[in-house]
């Protein structure tokens, strides 16, 4: 049970009192706070006040569902996460020692990092930090911290100690925490916990029989998606050789402790719920209690059909980029509400998806006879929880079982308080001054490039990853680790291919041309060289949406070449990306569309691999180094993340009923982040 924390009714009044939107405006503070490669942003949730109040609780008893899982996450990542954080805290929020000398910052800085990353991990490369304080410092902390705010139902002292020490001191241990370099064993070099004493083969042949067993059912659960993959079960002695098993994940399984929690607030929810989402709630409930996949599927299912619901949510074990074999979800949680005003132009979008499809470059078969319920909205995310906090995804377009796609259709958003968080926070950085060579592309930008990036995230989710249909007899699951990075890469590029076609400019979508033209010129900087700000020297691209923004930019570049598509022109020994030619591009990107497509539809696993391989993961060392040097000059964080506002209940002084539900935009990086870890915490530190 949680309490609930009482506001007396007068601070309404002080509350409602705000003095128009221009001068809030003005004082909000966007950025809070930076370290590393990471810069920390508040964003606003405009429209919260106006909900009527069945809404806001709504909201609020959603949002506290969507906090209640965070620890699975962070065990899910690495499984000696919460050992590590735990003591670290214990150590952060305790230390008597000096706090103004250089080995405090950097301690301070590594646990910021490990908070942004929900882990030791860095959340984008999958690398392990290496912290800028030594051993000895460490050392000297964990033994001037009492025992009792220590993790010690991790283990004796010693062995805690031991532990903490070597995940954060020795660089050959856990190194990557999803590896998906060609040939190794995928699962013994990554240090997520979705499988354990099990190889990759013996994972693979699990579920390709599970899925054999099932035989030919055209609505197949997602197997594997809530469990881990496991031999040995803590408090039993398991013989090593026993055959695998899953732990799923529901009440009273592994992870219990957080899903009940999130249980109970997702029957507060249920009970302020109208309508049909009265129901997908009820669906949900009896999924965790039954950790049973046909009941997260007919859940799927309710909530797909759904598109009336003002307030929506997500929350669950939704995506399987953590896994290097694509099997297990992350667990992971939003609450939002429709921006009506803006979701017009989804609207537009989604009026016309067959038009769209029947128009792509994709060869006929190939493409879907009839694209069935795309429903696109624009949202104003109230929370974002688990594997979308503090970095969050600006678009999401779900369910992920391919069936009910194709039986159901899809729901698909962009999540527009959140790019705008991005936009207000990067005005005047200086960023497109340094890359941006031709003064006509700096102008294009600046006057269309949010309006760009929004309609490309809109046709990415509501239409790109919707479109095109699988070849009779291939599964989908034939590209392997290659498919998230071939999947983005499919949506990218119909929504490239359709933000520089004339038919928007009818619709009323886009003014003219010069909102592609603009979009072109940043995804090519983007793919080719800026977004090598996120890499460490020495590495590669890992990370799927990184990996399909360069195998893009890479292909059109290299096709373009002899045509002067594009350019990387040098001057003053610093180099751009020019594009020359913006309609033979969009040709290119034409083509490659629907040979990604056909890759994808024919499961054609060597062409995927070369594409990814030749095009998307090898780095220029001497652009990296140029990139970075550039990058540095200007003081650019390469990743931004944030912070959640906070929601309380308002309640009557003299009834104590709830009158209202504030959103307060008050607190630090580090405040939210111990406040989480005090009130969210329900997960034992070793699972
Ligand atoms: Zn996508």
């Amino acid at each position: 049970m949680r309490s609930i924390l009482t506001i007396m009714a007068v601070s309404m009044v002080f509350f409602a009192g705000c003095d128009g939107k221009k001068s809030d405006e003005a004082e909000f503070e966007w950025t809070i706070d930076r370290f590393d490669d990471v810069k920390v942003l508040r964003y606003r949730v405009p429209g919260f006040e106006e909900l009527p109040l069945e809404q806001k609780l709504l909201v609020y008893y959603l949002s506290e569902a969507a906090l209640s899982g965070r620890d699975i996450l962070w065990d899910q990542n690495f499984d000696c996460n919460l050992a590590v954080r735990r003591t670290l805290e214990g150590i952060y929020r305790t230390w008597k020692g000096d706090r103004s000398t250089p080995e405090w910052a950097a301690f301070e800085t590594y646990l910021k990092k490990i908070w942004f990353a929900n882990g030791v991990h860095h959340h984008y490369s999958g690398d392990k930090f290496t912290p800028g304080f030594t051993e000895e410092y460490f050392e000297e902390l964990m033994t001037g911290t009492p025992v009792d705010v220590l993790p010690v139902d991790f283990a004796h002292y010693d062995t805690l100690f031991e532990t903490v020490r070597m995940v954060l001191f020795d660089p050959a241990l856990y190194p990557l925490r999803v590896n998906q370099a060609e040939g190794e064993d995928l699962l013994a070099t990554s240090a997520m916990n979705y499988y354990q004493g099990v190889t990759q083969a013996e994972a693979e042949k699990f579920y390709a029989d599970m899925a054999a067993a099932a035989g030919d059912d055209p609505t197949p659960i997602s197997y594997g998606l809530n469990s881990k993959l496991t031999r040995a079960m803590p408090k039993y002695a398991t013989p090593a050789d026993a055959a695998p098993y899953e732990r799923v994940w529901k009440e009273g399984g592994m992870y219990g402790e957080a899903i009940s929690q999130i249980l109970f607030w997702l029957e507060k929810a249920q009970d302020v719920a109208a309508g049909s989402q009265k129901e997908i709630i009820a669906h949900l409930i009896k999924y965790y209690r039954s950790g049973d996949l046909r009941d997260f599927d007919a859940y799927n299912v309710a909530w797909v059909r759904d598109t009336v619901s003002h307030v929506d949510f997500v929350n669950g074990f939704i995506e399987n980029y953590g896994d290097p074999l694509g099997i297990k979800a992350s667990w992971e949680a939003n609450v939002n509400f429709k921006d009506t005003e803006a979701t017009r132009r989804t609207q537009i979008i989604s009026d016309n998806a067959q038009w769209f499809e029947d128009n792509s470059p994709v060869a006929l078969r190939f493409r879907k006879a009839q694209v069935k319920g795309v429903s696109a909205k624009v949202i104003t995310v109230a929370v974002i929880g688990g594997d979308c906090y503090p970095a969050t995804p600006i678009g999401i377009n779900l369910p992920n079982a391919d069936w009910i796609r194709r039986d159901h259709g899809s729901k698909s958003v962009t999540i527009q308080n959140i790019t705008d968080a991005y936009d207000k926070a990067a005005e005047g950085n200086g960023f497109r001054e340094e890359f941006v060579l031709r003064k006509e592309d700096r102008a294009r930008m600046k006057e269309f490039g949010g309006l760009g990036g929004n309609l490309h995230t809109d046709l990415h989710e509501c239409l790109g990853h919707g479109s095109g249909q699988l070849a009779p007899g291939v599964a989908g699951t034939e590209l392997r680790q290659y498919g998230s990075p071939l999947e983005e890469m499919r949506a990218d590029l119909f929504a490239l291919y359709y933000i520089a076609d004339p038919r928007l400019v009818e619709l009323g979508l886009i003014p003219s041309l010069d909102v592609a033209w603009a979009e072109y010129a940043s995804y090519m900087m983007n793919g080719l060289q800026t977004q090598l700000s996120r890499i460490e020297p020495g590495k590669n691209v890992e990370q799927a949406h990184m990996r399909c923004r360069k195998a893009i930019a890479e292909w059109c570049y290299e096709r373009g070449r002899d045509g002067d598509v594009v350019e990387k022109v040098v001057r003053d020994g610093k180099t751009y990306i020019v594009v020359n030619d913006f309609k033979a591009l969009r040709t290119l990107v034409g083509e490659l569309l629907g040979e990604i497509q056909r890759i994808k539809s024919e499961g054609d696993f060597e062409a995927g691999r070369d594409m990814i391989e030749t095009y998307g993961v090898k780095v220029d060392g001497a652009l990296h180094a140029e990139v970075l040097e550039r990058y540095n000059a200007l003081d650019l964080a390469p990743y931004s993340g944030f912070v959640n506002p906070r929601y309380e209940l308002v309640r009557d002084i003299n009834s104590g009923e709830v009158v209202d539900v504030r959103v307060a935009y008050d607190e630090s990086y580090a405040d939210q982040m111990l406040r989480y870890s005090h009130d969210y915490s329900f997960l034992p530190s070793r699972n």
